[in-house]
């Protein structure tokens, strides 16, 4: 499959890496829209959101994901806050189809989102 993030996962591509766990791995945005921005990535290929059921085994790998990013803001003391985003589908503004959560952190946010 011609899958950006699979080839991350798979080593195939190089990205710089800030956590991986059996299910998961994280790494840098290559193209950063905070002073800290990580993409959290399972393992497993899912093209979006959209495409985890309801299954109690697409909930747990979805509340993994989450806490992935807390651990990882923990690590990083994010202290005074970050935002996570998932991008889902074309209205969501989702570039790579293969689920990603962002963490953004290190400036403070705006609302709405563009
Ligand atoms: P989306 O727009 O789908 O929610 O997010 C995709 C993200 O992947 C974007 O923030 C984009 O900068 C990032 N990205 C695209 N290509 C690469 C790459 O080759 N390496 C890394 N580390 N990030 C990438
Ligand atoms: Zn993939």
């Amino acid at each position: 499959m011609d899958c950006l993030f699979c080839k991350i996962v798979g080593g195939e591509i190089p990205a710089r890496k800030i956590f991986e766990d059996e299910q998961s791995i994280a790494f840098y945005d290559l193209h950063p829209q905070a002073p800290v921005h990580v993409l959290v990535v399972p393992r497993k290929h899912f093209s979006s959101l959209a495409q985890i059921d309801n299954s109690s085994e697409g909930e747990a790998l979805l509340g993994h994901l989450l806490g992935v990013v807390n651990k990882i803001a923990v690590a990083q003391k994010l202290t005074y806050g970050f935002r996570t985003v998932i991008n889902t589908g074309v209205d969501g503004g989702q570039t790579v189809n293969h689920l990603h959560l962002h963490l953004l952190a290190g400036r403070a946010m705006e609302w709405p989102p563009g």
